[in-house]
């Protein structure tokens, strides 16, 4: 479920998710702060428009939350997500978290979701390295497309975005997924795919996850991919690996 501002926890779930099993959500940030202002994001339009990194959760909090959770349910999660209603490497104390966890919990997966906007600061990619999944999105390649979907904070461009994708490529040994939001009539023009599909084919990928709008986005005009649109753009990425998740 999208998160809608009123929680208490930064714990979330766990919720059985269309990709990754049974994931209990981790949110490290203040509702809607990010680096993007995304057209299609399920949570609403971004209050705290953001590049810079802080701590907004402390540390001690987080770490007793989840511990106090996964002591109390039986039905245990598949996977511990960094995700949420904002941008998780936007939390100063990420690596930290993601350190004490992989300590105390090691029977369990950890993947992040980011919109990678923050993958060409060399920091964040060294506190990112211990999870077992990241699941980076690309969106868009031409400026154009960039900011019409994504509406980032100043100073974040796509070349910044893809270059720290490849850095993370380099750099990070786990599963990275590439995920590319489609948004009909702006990413999914033969042009546009034909960038995404030049950009994964440097990042080389494990697989590349294709999402469409499964809830009401941001903005009413973004309407979700239909099905048969959907297998097209799937056969166009089918060197990658890929998948895609429709309306349900
Ligand atoms: S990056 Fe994610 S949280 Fe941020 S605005 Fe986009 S969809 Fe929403």
């Amino acid at each position: 479920m999208p998160r809608t501002g009123n929680e208490t926890s930064c714990l979330f779930g766990p919720v059985n998710s269309r990709r990754l099993g049974r994931s209990l959500g981790i949110d490290l940030v203040k509702f809607k702060t990010c680096t993007f202002n995304c057209v299609f994001c399920e949570c609403g339009r971004t209050t705290n428009l953001t590049a810079e990194r802080q701590i907004f959760i402390p540390t001690e909090k987080v770490l007793k939350e989840l511990s106090a959770l996964l002591d109390a349910i039986k039905d245990k999660p598949d996977v511990l997500t960094f995700s949420g209603g904002g941008e998780p490497t936007l939390a100063a104390n990420l690596g930290e978290i993601l350190a004490e966890i992989k300590k105390n919990y090691p029977s369990y997966k950890v993947c992040l979701l980011t919109n990678s906007s923050l993958l060409s600061d060399s920091q964040v990619r060294a506190e990112i390295k211990p999870v077992d999944i990241v699941i980076p999105s690309l969106n868009a390649v031409s400026p154009a497309a960039f900011q019409k979907i994504n509406r980032p904070s100043a100073g974040v461009t796509p070349e910044k975005v893809l270059s720290g994708l490849l850095d993370l490529r380099r750099e990070y040994h786990g599963q990275l997924l590439l995920e590319i939001f489609i948004v009909p009539g702006i990413n999914d023009t033969p042009p546009e795919l034909a960038l995404l599909r030049e950009a994964a084919a440097l990042i080389k990928p494990d697989g590349v996850q294709l999402n469409s709008l499964d809830r009401a986005g941001t903005e009413d005009w973004v309407k979700p991919v239909s099905a048969e649109n959907m297998q097209k753009i799937k056969e166009f990425f089918k060197e990658f690996n890929t998948n895609y998740y429709l309306k349900r």
